[in-house]
């Protein structure tokens, strides 16, 4: 079995006291069963005080946060189940985090999560990833189409390569992304089509559809989502466009990474594309450093999986993201 991963996957360290945010902060942390199981048996005043801010709920069990943290922070940024009983003591979703790992059966993807202020560090300077592909044992024969995932791994390299190509502007490299998913996503669907993609052509074409986008509803449609943190609230009361510059290529490739191959679930790459794009011009919008927006975009988005379908079904579904909208953001 394969394992791909990018070559700074290894160099993540968490910077714990130095972390401007922390995963420990409002959200709920899924606490897994082996875990929740150990910490309720714990003595003394820890044990005591894991009793109380565990939770059921819907089947699952978390760590309740108390005034907008992690009820195990402590002051120092350190966390106090690390501190008191070791790493080895700390649930799934804290040890991972914020690695990502994507098993597709006979081979696996490791990443970093945006939402982490150090991840994002790393991805968003590092432009061009390179990835290491490692053979390990074991693995499974995949429950998917194997020739799909070959469709999805080649039209993912090439939606890389159209987001490395620095000639064309931003606006131009993230229209040619979605007008490229149409593309990936005929083949997907077992459509004949031609190898070429006539890029020049294709925007010209949607140069002549576009129409004025509507940033304003935009954001008005991100307001209705689930918000975490008031400071996310106001920032998309007070937006502040930012230029286009090459870091977009950067957020872009990193979400076509994470969720280009995804799509052999349910056969919905022009809605990942979409997603992607859509996660670019919020970010450019609120402007305001470029790393911090992204991070606190990803915390706030990536992080819900009500929020990211919400985004998914509204790709489709609302004018304002309409393609030829999405174009007049990107192109007039
Ligand atoms: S958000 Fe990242 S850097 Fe900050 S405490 Fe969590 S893992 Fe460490």
């Amino acid at each position: 079995m394969k394992i791909i991963k990018p070559s700074y996957f290894d160099t993540f360290r968490c910077i714990a006291g130095l972390c401007p945010d922390s995963c420990c902060k409002e959200w709920d942390v899924l606490v897994d069963s082996d875990k929740a199981t150990l910490y309720r048996s714990l003595p003394g005043d820890l044990g005591d005080r894991l009793r109380q801010v565990l939770k059921d709920e819907d089947g699952e069990i978390y760590m309740t946060i108390e005034d907008r943290r992690c009820p195990m922070w402590r002051t120092d940024g350190l966390c106090r189940i690390q501190a008191e009983l070791g790493e080895g003591a700390l649930c799934k979703t804290c040890r991972d985090f914020p690695r990502l790992t994507h098993d597709y059966g006979n081979f696996i993807e490791y990443g970093l999560e945006l939402s982490c202020p150090e991840a994002a560090r790393i991805i968003l300077n590092t432009p061009s990833p390179v990835f290491i592909e490692q053979e390990v044992p074991g693995g499974e024969a995949p429950e998917y189409d194997p020739e799909d995932m070959e469709i999805l791994l080649r039209t993912r390299e090439t939606a890389r390569g159209i987001l490395a190509d620095s000639t064309r502007s931003i606006g131009e490299t993230l229209s040619l992304l979605m007008l490229y998913a149409y593309q990936a996503q005929a083949a997907l669907n077992g459509v004949e089509i031609s190898p070429n993609f006539d890029a020049d052509a294709l925007l010209d074409h949607a140069k002549t559809y576009a129409r004025i986008g509507d940033s304003a509803e935009i954001l008005n449609f991100f307001k209705n989502l689930e918000i975490l943190t008031p400071e996310w609230e106001s920032r998309l009361n007070s937006p502040s466009p930012a230029q286009w510059d090459d870091h977009y290529r950067t957020l872009a490739q990193y979400f076509v990474d994470r969720y280009w191959l995804q799509a052999i679930s349910d056969y919905d790459l022009v809605g990942r594309a979409k997603f992607a794009v859509i996660s670019c011009i919020v970010v450019h919008l609120l402007g305001g450093n470029f790393t911090e927006t992204a991070q606190a975009y990803s915390k706030e988005i990536e992080n819900s999986i009500e929020n990211v379908e919400a985004i998914l079904d509204a790709a489709y579904d609302e004018t304002f993201f309409a393609d030829v909208r999405l174009f007049g953001v990107l192109l007039l």
